[in-house]
């Protein structure tokens, strides 16, 4: 059996470069579950469809290919907006879990795979052997965002990223069906005062501890 890492958590929390550098340290496979929702919500976005269409977006998801994973417009601030729209959609989620699973469960290396999103440890994979919970205050991580654009060049407004963090985070923490909640067994990770290298640190001493 192959061991699971799941690391959930709300946008720019430091997960995904967290979850990336342990599956190298630890030689696993790695799978950004986000990227899914935001190629499913931007095959919407880009026809100049409504991503909260539930048929259109059902639809998409069913049919989504790999190529669709590789489209270079997938980190822009719409395709996470899009994202949280069809992510909220039972039946997207749905058509979606099967993926996840049989990566988890096979992985390409054979080893072990980390997955990072907001659901791994609660809905896609309740069973992983080490659950983390990696978030940060709000205010904290539109900071990080901000000075994320600002480094590739893009103009962004402080108030702005932040109301954007906002909105995804409310519709993230209240959808009805696999909403952002740690699991009960997940150890939560705050990453507020730490940079990458000290939560990098803090989660493989706590993988540590449960292997
Ligand atoms: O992690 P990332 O910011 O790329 O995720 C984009 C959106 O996709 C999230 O705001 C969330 O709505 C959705 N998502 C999800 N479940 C996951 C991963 C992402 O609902 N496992």
């Amino acid at each position: 059996m192959s061991i699971v890492i799941a690391i959930d958590g709300p946008a720019a929390a430091g997960k995904g470069t967290l979850a990336r550098r342990l599956a190298a340290e630890l030689g696993f496979d790695y799978l950004d579950t986000g990227l899914i929702y935001r190629a499913v919500g931007m095959k919407l976005a880009r026809a100049g469809q409504n991503p909260a269409d539930v048929a259109l977006a059902e639809q998409a998801a069913q049919s989504l290919s790999p190529d669709d994973l590789a489209a270079g417009d997938l980190r822009i601030d719409e395709a996470a907006q899009a994202a949280s729209k069809v992510a909220s959609i039972p039946g997207v989620r749905a058509a979606l879990l099967d993926f996840q699973r049989k990566f988890a469960a096979t992985p390409p290396g054979g080893k072990g795979a980390v997955l990072d999103g907001r659901d791994i440890g609660t809905v896609v994979c309740p069973e992983a052997g080490v659950k983390l919970f990696v978030t940060a205050s709000v205010e904290k991580r539109a900071e990080r965002r901000l000075k994320e654009l600002q480094e590739k060049g893009l103009g962004a407004i402080y108030g702005t990223v932040l109301a954007d963090m906002r909105e995804r985070d409310e519709r993230d923490t209240n959808r009805a069906v696999a909403p952002l909640v740690p699991a009960p067994d997940a150890t939560v990770l705050d990453t507020s005062d730490l940079d990458a290298d000290q939560a990098f640190a803090a989660a493989l001493r706590i993988i540590g501890s449960k292997r």
